[in-house]
């Protein structure tokens, strides 16, 4: 029989009306042949509420006694979830993490996946039961109680739907599903019916906060369909999947991350080693760094600038000053009334001209951007945070995202898994399965590959004026000319001057250069340097951001090669940097090996 697995998140069960309606949809789906694992959140604002009673105690209460403390919000609901199904004549057992042989990492309140034993579920399912699975909970290797993080309800659904080979992962939630946008930021935000799972890490990850990114981590590793949906109303909600390679859409959803801080290295050196340095300090106080950019050095120096949410501003400039130290120059600048804007979409990777209409239309309103970094589905701009609302209703309209719709394919989900298995997509998605299947914990990162692309130039142009529609004529220029315009790394320098590098392939270099050189000189300033000889490389897996070790790892590794690093950008899937293309092998060898990557 086929298995479904359905999450209820906390809103969902509040009360006994709401539990029972739960309770009655996991039966429906029993009727209709399915064998059904129900995953429950803590109700309500449960979970919230036992943290501030414990900080009534104390205020740094162990992590250990915290997550035995918060265990207890989905305990309570497992048992009369599995009460109520009981009640409307089903079969049901309720099962706490450690009983269901859920097993974690001893990081307390963050401990990640490990193993799931699927034998007493399979019995128990076979037995003709609806099992109710405590969200959030695990236990280690002591058999002591451990959480998964706040949301974490979705990852155990999203890890149960994957080692039970599930057919889907119904997430109910009190929303309709995911919208283009934050529907709070504009009102023409519309439910999207299908994206793909880089496409909603992407959006998770930027601020849409429908889900949690590991769940989606999951759902991608072991293809889980999971599907978003309602649980007032019996709408289909957003499937989350693969997306054919020929999907016409090319900007699916916009997100925003309001109360981003950034944080810049000034006038360090230029030499192999010192991103590394300064990620090796982020990553010891397991600061999940955001966007990073490096751009270009002038005169020998280099300037490197990251985000990090607002909260974690005072630790990220301890991290920033202290490596500082290390290298003995430059200073670190902050800039704090910021958010971060990005539109994300497949269909990005093959048309040109999207980043000149997003700059273009930020331009228009006067919005100035401060700093760009690309990934190939996403391309993120931070602004002032005063006029972020409004960014975010222009770009919205901008791409047409109220009408367009990405409409499910007509064809069956059998179909679209055997148009999949044909698309180009299959052959990453084989290597990540053979790296998967050598993993000691489901949640390990995934780095399944190391890409080396030497195709490209790079076109920078310093000591720009800082003022609003500098991208956007410089993009505009660029695309009339066709080109496909790939990684973009713009930084902010000190003295209101900007500086903006990107790739092209190499045979656009001579084009590319006599339009930019048109734009620069309607400027009157900027000088126009470019790079034929250089390599892009990038580490390309699964939770390469969501760990904060990669970046680590990564510059480490170059930097013991001593090799220079031009320019960086990251993503969720992806973490580039370009390098003289003299030490691509290098590179790609010592990176081959950092990560365990044969062959
Ligand atoms: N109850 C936990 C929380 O509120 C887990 C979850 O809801 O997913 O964070
Ligand atoms: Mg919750």
């Amino acid at each position: 029989m086929p298995i479904l697995v359905q999450k209820f998140g906390g809103t969902s069960v509040a009360n006994a009306e709401k539990i029972k309606s739960a309770a009655s949809k996991a039966l429906a789906e029993v009727a209709k042949g399915y064998q059904v694992v129900v995953v429950v959140s803590a109700r309500g604002k449960k979970t919230d509420e036992l943290i501030s009673l414990a900080q009534e105690i104390s205020s740094t209460p162990a992590a250990r006694e915290m997550d035995v403390l918060l265990a207890v919000g989905e305990q309570e609901s497992i048992a009369l979830t599995a009460i109520a199904i009981q009640e409307l004549g089903g079969k049901s057992v309720s099962l706490t993490g450690p009983q269901m042989g859920m097993q974690t990492d001893s990081s307390h309140q963050r401990a990640r996946v490990k193993k799931i034993n699927t034998k007493r579920l399979h019995e128990l399912l076979d037995q003709g039961n609806v099992i109710v699975a405590a969200g959030f909970q695990g236990e280690d290797e002591f058999g002591d109680i451990t959480t998964l993080g706040r949301g974490g309800s979705d990852t155990t659904a999203a890890a149960l739907a994957a080692v039970l080979h599930a057919e889907r992962c119904d997430i109910y939630t009190d929303v309709e599903g995911v919208f283009t946008t934050d529907p709070r930021l504009t009102k023409e935000a519309r439910k999207v019916e299908y994206i793909s799972y880089d496409e909603m890490l992407e959006l998770a990850s930027l601020g849409a906060g429908v889900m949690h990114s590991r769940s989606i981590e999951f759902a991608k590793k072991y293809r889980v369909p999971l599907r978003v949906r309602p649980s007032f109303s019996d709408s289909e909600g957003t499937l989350i999947a693969d997306v054919p390679a020929d999907d016409p859409s090319v900007v699916t959803g916009i997100a925003l991350v309001k109360n981003e801080v950034r944080v810049s290295c000034k006038d360090i050196p230029d030499r192999p080693g010192v991103s590394s340095t300064i990620f090796t300090n982020m990553a010891k106080r397991k600061i999940a760094v955001d966007l990073v950019v490096q751009d270009v050095s002038k005169d020998g120096l280099a300037e490197v600038s990251f985000t990090v949410p607002q909260d974690d501003l005072a630790e990220a400039l301890n991290a920033a000053n202290e490596a500082l130290v290390q290298l003995g120059a430059g200073y670190v600048t902050q800039g704090t009334n910021v958010s971060k804007i990005s539109i994300v979409g497949n269909g990005m990777q093959t048309h040109t001209g999207v980043a000149a209409q997003f700059f273009q239309t930020l331009a228009k309103e006067g919005i100035n951007i401060e700093m760009i970094s690309t990934s190939e589905i996403k391309i993120s701009a931070l602004i002032n945070r005063d006029q972020a609302q409004q960014a975010v209703q222009v770009v919205h309209q901008s791409f047409g995202l109220s009408e367009s719709q990405r409409s499910l394919p007509k064809v069956g989900w059998k179909q679209m898994e055997e148009a999949r298995q044909k698309s180009e997509q299959l052959v990453r998605m084989q290597k990540e399965l053979e790296v998967i299947n050598r993993l000691a914990g489901m949640e390990d990162i995934v780095v399944s590959e190391i890409e080396v692309d030497t195709t490209q130039a790079r076109v920078t142009v310093q000591n720009i004026q800082d003022r609003v529609g500098i991208c956007s004529e410089l993009f505009s220029a660029v695309a009339e000319g066709g080109v496909m315009v790939d990684m973009i790394v713009q930084n902010i320098s000190g003295k209101s001057a900007s500086n903006l590098s990107f790739t092209i392939p190499h045979k656009d270099l001579e084009q590319t250069l006599l339009l930019v050189r048109e734009v620069i000189l309607n400027w009157g300033s900027g000088e126009l340097s470019y790079n034929q000889h250089i390599a892009k490389i990038s580490v390309v897996g699964i939770g390469v951001r969501s760990h904060t070790g990669v970046g680590d790892k990564m510059f480490k590794a170059l930097a013991e090669q001593q090799i220079n690093i031009d320019m960086i950008s990251t993503s969720e899937m992806c973490m580039s940097v370009v390098v003289d293309v003299a030490a691509a092998g290098k590179a790609e060898a010592t990176l081959k090996q950092t990560f365990g990557i044969t062959g």
